[in-house]
């Protein structure tokens, strides 16, 4: 039955002109270009921790790759080839076939090979690795910040985390349209991995990270790595159309947007000289970019509002999913 699930997954994977061998022998065989290193990246989804249990096969396909592409975006790499590992309670064919629809459409955006994997039995659970390629030298590291950049955010923040706190409930007293609400479950669901934003910053951004765990949680890993601080603007976080209708109380929507998980926008710094080159990076992406504070030298992340008043989250970081409740 296995082998019934991977033969579906071998006729529906692309190729590459590099992959020499992909799905079917012990191992893929892959011809990296020459001179280029490669970027290796992991990451599990696990039900109920990583997506609801309720998410569409589909959808946990899409954010299976999305998340490993996102942290190839992170360091500025081209993506180019994936393995997946599947752990399923039951041979269903159904599943896996929904679940292809997902993962092979992001992959197919980002001419993405599905090289290999394997395929188990037990609680569901994804495991992807993805390969990208990224010049000697022109990774984007987390310890490339320096004093005096200043501190950017691609995208929206806190739309996973308002559609994972509320499910498709608007907050008491909050008008949702049913459309808002889609849109924000849409983020949650199949987030946007900024691989051409990642790309057109090589050669202008120091440092830059993709925010999984929450901005300030994720902040802080860069601020370690390059032994510096960092200054945010909470009132300055870039906010969509669809969570400022919410029109919610401002602390609940800085924790959203600085303490939430899930954005898969990159954050990154760059020299104050070097903001038309970001702005034009956002461009060339069509990712929109805000700057919303600035390093400094020192340890830590301190949050501010708009009044200059230092702000903390209840919560540090996102803690995954927990079952409602
Ligand atoms: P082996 O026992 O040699 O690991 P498997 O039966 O696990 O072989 O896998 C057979 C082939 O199918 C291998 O090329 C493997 O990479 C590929 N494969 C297995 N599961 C998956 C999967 N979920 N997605 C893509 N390729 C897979
Ligand atoms: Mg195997």
């Amino acid at each position: 039955m296995e082998f019934d699930l991977i033969a579906r997954l071998r006729r529906r994977a692309a190729t590459r002109t590099d992959v020499v061998l992909g799905i079917g022998d012990d191992c893929a065989l892959l011809a990296p270009p020459a001179g280029m290193q490669l970027a290796v990246t992991a990451d599990t989804l696990n039900a109920g921790v990583h997506f609801p249990l309720e998410t569409a096969a589909a959808d946990i396909g899409w954010k299976a790759l999305a998340v490993n592409l996102s942290d190839l975006a992170a360091m500025g790499a081209a993506p180019a080839w994936c393995t997946l590992s599947l752990c399923l309670p039951q041979a269903d064919v159904d599943f896996v076939d929904a679940f292809a629809d997902g993962f092979l459409a992001l992959a197919g955006q980002h001419a993405v090979a599905l090289v290999g994997g394997d395929t188990t039995r037990g609680p569901l659970s994804i495991a992807v690795t993805a390969h990208g390629l990224v010049a000697p030298g022109q990774a984007l590291r987390r310890d490339g910040a320096q004093a005096g950049d200043d501190l950017w955010v691609s995208g929206t923040l806190g739309d996973a985390a308002a559609a994972l706190a509320h499910g498709m409930r608007p907050p008491a007293g909050a008008q949702m349209p049913a459309e808002a609400a889609t849109w924000l479950r849409t983020r949650l669901d199949r987030p946007t991995p900024r691989v051409a934003l990642g790309h057109a910053l090589v050669g202008v951004a120091h440092a830059c990270i993709d925010l999984s765990d929450g901005l300030l949680a994720d902040l802080g890993h860069l601020c370690r790595a390059s032994a510096v601080a960092a200054r945010v603007e909470v009132d300055a976080l870039p906010a969509s159309a669809a969570l400022q209708a919410l029109g919610l109380q401002a602390d609940l929507r800085r924790r959203w947007q600085a303490a939430g998980g899930d954005d898969y926008e990159l954050c990154f710094t760059a020299p104050p000289d070097r903001r038309a080159a970001v702005q034009a990076a956002g461009r060339a992406a069509a990712v929109p970019v805000t700057r919303v504070g600035c390093i400094v030298s020192g340890a830590g992340v301190q949050a501010r509002t708009a009044t200059g008043a230092v702000w903390a989250p209840a919560a540090p970081g996102f803690v995954h999913f927990t079952p409602a409740g």
